[in-house]
């Protein structure tokens, strides 16, 4: 019988938490909750000099707004505790030595300035610049020293590393759930450290001996870790735990959203500019007056930019420099998706606001962009998964039972904002009133005004349908508490005549003289007057939106009247007619 899914999430708290690394960490909820099994929170924080103040809770808080609670974490605890790695540090030390006692770790005593200068005579030569079992004989360590100096320089109390010492004829073989069988050759693994001068294992070891202790059956995680996957299996192999290693499953990576989704005429020229500046900043080796032709290049391949992808890939008799310049905008332009894309381009690529204390950083959360965590989750669980159907609004629950690593695409996912609002106004659109109004209710009290529940609840019925995020209710609807802050100029200037004063002034008579002052009355009431007086819809209605709201945009205007009842309709009329004459 298979063991029971044990599955963990297991960031860094080094800043907050990408969107990449919400996505991973539903996966591995969805991968659990299928299959009955268990999703741990596991914090890594054994780099002590990336540690950042507030990250780790920023994890916690994300995980709870996203609904996807581990069931075993430093907060919770469970059996296999402590959950957070620099509590753990002992059993990293214990698992160290046990390496070192087999013959499978070595001391390394090298200086940073020693491990610089091998590099760079290496380079020189053209030669293996890793250390690793073409070089460590030449280096100071514990195979390379005798025993006795190894002693001396430990009772010295030399600052050392402990270093895996890897076998250079192994084959490495692990079968990834979503890649496939991948192979690699020990060769190509370094002697890496497991133990650091201060006494803090890396992460590689750390993560290892957790996983083993913790029981974990499967390991999924972004793509960015499948290169470090061969020296984990070596790590399982000389431990002799490679009959219980997890599977792998590494998920591809979010890239940036597509560059024809946001070129446009207007912001062609500059991008081109500051990629052409950014391309000479980064490569200064490159001839100056170069500039004037890379520009022209970037130009032109934006001019087409449903091709962009493809020019960037012809190959044809390329200088040099153009070669460079290709790859540098392939990066740039279709790479990982980044803070500053989102920063750039308008959107935020964390799920919370963040404030790092000390530097004053800051990033933008989807949570404050208005964002239904439901709509995030669904959002991101599309990024690289599908259902195989047309379907595409998923519960949670839904995702859980329709979820599968097989369904987990290879190649990369491109990130499209547009995408992620289209989710969140669905989800919007599935609220009860009742509901919505319970989320935005802060927005308006925020601003300073007592309101009843029931003309919340009549406010958000109307705009329901128009908001794609919650942080938009206020700006689109702050005139059913306030009165109106600026009217539309164009309007006015167009619809708006002096000389029609007096049939204003008669048509607010005539809502004055509306009974029973619903949207139906008034519409009623409104639409007879200005046919009885030969008047046209397009020349009245537009001036009593605007007089009302300010705006061209928003719900039936009657429903809005009524809303705002009699009183406050005719005191708006008055002010605005005064300000319209002003235009
Ligand atoms: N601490 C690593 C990270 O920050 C975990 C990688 C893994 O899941 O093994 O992504």
């Amino acid at each position: 019988m298979n063991p029971k899914v044990r599955v963990r999430f297991a960031p860094s708290p080094t800043g907050p938490l990408h969107i990449g690394g919400v996505r991973t960490a539903l996966y591995n909820y969805l991968f659990a909750k299928r299959h009955n099994g268990t999703f741990i929170l596991r914090i890594e924080d054994t780099d002590q000099v990336r540690l950042t103040e507030g990250a780790e809770s920023y994890i916690e808080k994300t995980l709870e707004w996203c609904q996807m609670l581990p069931t075993e974490s430093t907060k919770l605890g469970g059996d296999f505790g402590p959950y957070k790695q620099s509590e753990r540090r002992h059993l990293y030390t214990k698992y160290a030595n046990q390496l070192l006692e087999a013959g499978k770790a070595y001391y390394a005593f090298d200086t940073p300035e020693e491990l610089d200068s091998m590099r760079a005579e290496a380079m020189e030569k053209g030669e293996i610049t890793k250390y690793g079992f073409q070089i460590r004989d030449k280096m100071k360590n514990s195979l390379s020293l005798s025993d006795e100096e190894v002693q001396a320089r430990l009772k010295a109390g030399d600052p050392y590393v402990l270093r895996l010492k890897v076998n250079p004829d192994e084959t490495i073989i692990f079968e990834d759930m979503i890649r496939g069988l991948v192979r690699f050759s020990s060769e190509e693994v370094d002697d890496k450290v497991l133990m650091k001068s201060d006494g803090m294992p890396t992460y590689h070891l750390a993560n290892i001996v957790d996983d083993h202790l913790m029981e974990i059956t499967h390991v999924i995680r972004g793509e960015e870790w499948l290169p470090s996957t061969p020296l984990h299996v070596l790590l399982y192999r000389y431990f002799g735990w490679e009959d219980t290693m997890p599977k792998f499953a590494h998920l591809p990576l979010i890239l940036k959203p597509s560059p024809e989704s946001y070129i446009t005429k207007a912001s062609l020229v500059p991008l081109a500019e500051r990629l052409t500046d950014e391309f000479f900043k980064k490569n200064p080796e490159v001839r100056a007056d170069y500039q004037p032709i890379a520009l022209a290049f970037l130009k032109q391949v934006f001019q087409d930019k449903k091709n962009i992808g493809a020019k960037l890939k012809e190959r044809k008799k390329d200088k040099p420099e153009k070669k460079i310049l290709k790859e540098f905008l392939k990066d740039n332009l279709f790479g990982k998706l980044s803070k500053r894309d989102g920063d750039r381009l308008g959107f935020p690529v964390f799920p919370l606001d963040w404030l790092n204390v000390k530097t004053a950083e800051t990033a933008d959360g989807f949570r404050e962009r208005g964002f239904l965590p439901e709509a995030l989750t669904n959002f991101l669980a599309f990024l690289g998964w599908n259902p195989g159907t047309e379907q595409e609004i998923f519960t949670m629950d839904q995702l859980v039972e329709a979820f599968s690593l097989e369904r987990v695409n290879k190649s990369g996912a491109r990130f499209d904002f547009a995408k992620a609002a289209w989710f969140n106004q669905q989800y919007i659109l599935k609220l009860s009133d009742e509901a919505l109004a319970d989320r935005i209710k802060s927005q308006v009290t925020d601003n300073g005004h007592d309101v009843t529940n029931e003309t919340l609840v009549k406010v958000c019925s109307l705009l329901k349908e128009r908001i794609t995020a919650l942080s938009e209710f206020w700006e689109q609807g702050y005139y059913f508490f306030e009165p109106v802050k600026a009217y539309d100029e164009k309007t006015i200037r167009k619809k708006w005549k002096p000389e029609n004063r007096a049939t204003f002034d008669q048509l607010v008579e005539t809502v004055k003289n509306v009974e029973a002052f619903s949207a139906e009355e008034i519409e009623t009431k409104v639409k007879a007057f200005i046919h009885d007086n030969e008047l046209k819809f397009g020349n009245i209605l537009p001036i009593f939106r605007v007089a009302l709201t300010g705006t061209m945009k928003g719900p039936s205007i009657f429903e809005v009247a009524e809303l705002l009842g009699k009183d406050a309709v005719i005191e708006r009329f008055e002010t605005a007619y005064t300000a319209f004459d002003q235009f």
